[in-house]
C-alpha cells in the first residue's frame, strides 16, 4: 500500500479524526497510488495515523476512511458502516413518518463522498469523491445485500465530481429503473419525486423537520413560499389548513410538479398560486403591489459556494430577508434558511439582524432550525452542519 508522509505539525487535525487532508499538508508520497486507491497516512515522525482514499486532482488530496489500526478497507468495512448508518435511522423512527430519508450521509456517517438516499423501494446514490468512485462496485454489492429494494440508481451528476477529476454520470446501478415520478410521503402529505432529473437526488430531504414545523403555524394563513422547488413547504402548509400559498421559483418544471403534487393530495387547486421568476425581482414586485402575508418562507439555493463568493452571497441573503420581512403582516412569521456550509450560523443571524434594521421591523427568533436527524452532524467534521435556519416573529 502506498504511503503518504505529512509535513511536520500537519497531523493535528487527523489526531482529532478530521477526515480531510489538503495537498499542502503532504510532504511526500511513497508509491504511485491511482485515483481513489487506499493509502496509509504517516506523520512526519513516522507514526501511523490512519487510512484514506487518494485523490490526485483534488485540493482535498486524501479523505480518511479509518483511524483504526489494522482496519482493512474492503467490502466488510463498507458493510459495517452501512449497518451502523441503518441502525441509526431505524432508531430515529424516521421510517414511520416518511418513506424517503438519507441512509448514508457522507463524512457524517464515516463514508466521505458517499450519499445514499432511500426513496420508497429505491436507493439513490451519489459517489462524490475519488474514493467512493473507486469502491463503487463493492459499495453497490453491499447495499444490494443489506437493503432489499427494487433498484439502485446513481445520481453522480453533481459539480463537485469535477474537482475530483470525475465525470458526471447517472443511471441504473442495480435492479429496476425507477419510475419517472416516484411517490413518497412525509407524515400524511404525499409527494411525487423526480429521481432521474430532480435536484440533488430528487428531493430536499434535509428540510423535512422544518416542513413539519410549519404545520404548527399554517392554519388559516396566507403564505409566501419563496424558492419553492416542488412545493415542499407549500403542501405541508395546505394540509394543515393554510388558506392560500404563493410559490416562487425560477423553474417552471418544479412549479408544475408542485401543482401536480397539490392535485395528488386533492387540495383545492385555487389555494395554490405559482409565480415563475427570479425571487429577487418577484419579491420586489410583490412589495410594490403592497402584498402582505402571514408567513414567508425563504429557502434559497446555496448563495456562498466558495470563500470568494462570501460578499455577494451575504448580500443575497440580506436582500431576500429584507424583502421577506417587508412582505409580512405585523406579527407574521419568517422561516429563513441558508444551506451555505461556508456561512457560519452566527454570521447568518447577523445578516438577518441587519435586514431587520433596514426593514425597521422588530424581530424575535422563536426557533433555531437545522437539518433533519438523518443528516447528522459529526463532531469531528463540523462542516457537516450546513443547513441552518430560524423561525422569526416579525413585528
Ligand atoms: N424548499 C424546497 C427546496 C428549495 S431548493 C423544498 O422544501 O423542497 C431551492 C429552489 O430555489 C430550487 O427549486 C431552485 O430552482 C430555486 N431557485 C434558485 N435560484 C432562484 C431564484 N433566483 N429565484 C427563484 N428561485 C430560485
Amino acid at each position: 500500500m502506498s504511503k503518504i508522509i505529512l509535513k511536520p505539525g500537519r497531523e493535528a487535525m487527523l489526531l482529532r479524526f478530521h477526515p480531510w487532508i489538503f495537498s499542502g499538508a503532504i510532504k511526500s508520497v511513497e508509491g504511485e497510488p491511482s485515483s481513489g486507491e487506499t493509502v496509509d497516512v504517516i506523520s512526519s515522525d513516522g507514526r501511523w495515523l490512519g487510512r484514506g482514499a487518494y485523490s490526485p486532482q483534488s485540493q482535498i488530496r486524501i479523505r480518511m476512511w479509518s483511524f483504526e489500526k489494522g482496519e482493512d478497507i474492503s467490502g466488510l468495512f463498507f458493510r459495517k458502516r452501512f449497518e451502523r448508518a441503518k441502525k441509526a435511522r431505524e432508531e430515529l423512527y424516521i421510517c414511520v413518518r416518511t418513506s424517503a430519508y438519507r441512509m448514508v450521509s457522507s463524512e457524517a456517517d464515516g463514508l466521505p463522498g458517499l450519499i445514499v438516499d432511500k426513496y420508497a423501494d429505491y436507493l439513490v446514490c451519489q459517489f462524490l469523491s475519488a474514493g467512493a468512485e473507486y469502491w463503487k462496485g463493492e459499495i453497490v454489492r453491499q447495499l444490494e445485500e443489506l437493503f432489499p429494494v427494487l433498484g439502485i440508481y446513481e445520481r453522480s451528476d453533481a459539480d463537485v465530481r469535477l474537482k475530483e477529476g470525475l465525470e458526471s454520470v447517472k443511471g441504473v446501478l442495480s435492479g429496476k429503473m425507477p419510475p419517472k415520478l416516484l411517490d413518497i410521503h412525509e407524515d400524511s402529505v404525499k409527494y411525487k419525486v423526480d429521481i432521474i432529473n430532480g435536484h440533488k437526488t430528487g428531493f430536499y430531504l434535509d428540510q423535512r423537520d422544518n416542513r413539519a414545523f410549519i404545520t404548527e403555524y399554517a392554519e388559516k394563513k396566507d403564505i409566501l413560499n419563496c424558492f419553492s422547488y416542488t412545493g415542499g413547504f407549500a403542501l405541508r402548509a395546505l394540509k394543515s389548513g393554510a388558506t392560500h400559498v404563493t410559490n416562487i421559483d425560477t423553474s417552471e418544471e418544479c412549479l408544475d410538479l408542485a401543482r401536480k403534487n397539490a392535485e395528488f393530495n386533492r387540495f383545492d387547486i385555487d389555494a395554490m398560486e405559482n409565480i415563475t421568476g427570479d425571487a429577487f425581482y418577484v419579491l420586489r414586485s410583490l412589495r410594490d403591489q403592497a402584498r402582505q402575508f402571514d408567513i414567508v418562507v425563504l429557502d434559497p439555493p446555496k448563495f456562498v459556494t466558495s470563500v470568494k463568493q462570501m460578499m455577494s452571497g451575504t448580500r443575497g441573503y440580506k436582500d431576500i430577508n429584507l424583502l421577506g420581512m417587508k412582505l409580512l403582516k405585523p406579527g407574521g412569521i419568517l422561516f429563513t434558511f441558508s444551506c451555505s456550509g461556508l456561512l457560519e450560523e452566527s454570521l447568518f443571524q447577523k445578516i438577518v439582524a441587519d435586514a431587520a434594521v433596514d426593514a425597521r421591523r422588530d424581530v424575535q427568533i422563536i426557533r433555531y432550525l437545522g437539518q433533519a436527524a438523518d443528516h447528522p452532524v459529526a463532531l469531528n467534521f463540523p462542516e457537516s452542519r450546513y443547513l441552518k435556519g430560524m423561525a422569526c416573529r416579525v413585528w
